[in-house]
């Protein structure tokens, strides 16, 4: 099994995120906010079809590959920058690493605040990688699902419905016990 750039991505968001859309269920086709992404992705740069190319490569998809510079340009419609966005687009340039294509970069670019950020590749991060890849494997193949977090961070989650429909706002996780002072 490939590891994707939404492994990645979910990963770094929520564990249980992750096994769950690994383990095939999925609410991201229903999800309003998914579908807004969609939208910004496909009006906010039409013009770029001909200056970019699509790349599907080892279970990882780039949208806008800008092949004479070697910059993977990676679109978000969140209007707050999430450190998941930028390991995400590591390991997009990890991934055409492997594949041979070298001194690649990223910009991610954030068309509600109107920024963009560059994103590189160190020998920390492509170490750090290795062991998320672990992980994400360890995580995948398990027969367990993993704890909630606090429900406060799963407010925009496509699967705030299928981890919290029928659950008394007070009644706590044990993940959120956990973290209660004692
Ligand atoms: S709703 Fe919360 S606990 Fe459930 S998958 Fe999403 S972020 Fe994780």
């Amino acid at each position: 099994m490939y590891i994707t750039g939404t492994h990645f991505n979910y990963y770094m968001i929520c564990k249980r995120k992750l096994w769950l859309f690994a383990n095939g269920i999925t609410m991201e086709s229903t999800s309003e906010l998914v579908s807004l992404g969609k939208l910004i992705h496909e009006t906010t740069y039409p013009q770029r079809s001909e200056r970019f190319k699509e790349v599907e490569i080892k279970g990882i998809k780039i949208d806008f590959y800008d092949q004479k510079n070697k910059i993977i340009h990676e679109i978000k419609k969140s209007d707050k920058r999430q450190e998941a966005h930028i390991w995400q687009l590591k390991y997009y340039i990890y991934v055409l690493e492997q594949e041979g294509i070298e001194n690649v970069s990223g910009i991610l670019e954030y068309p509600k605040l109107r920024k963009t950020e560059e994103v590189y590749l160190s020998d920390i991060d492509r170490e750090e990688i290795k062991l998320i890849m672990e992980k994400i494997e360890i995580i995948i193949q398990s027969d367990d699902c993993p704890n909630k977090l606090p429900r406060t961070k799963c407010r925009n989650c496509s699967y705030s419905d299928f981890c919290w429909s029928g659950e008394d706002d007070n009644k706590k996780t044990y993940y959120e016990k956990d973290l209660l002072p004692v």
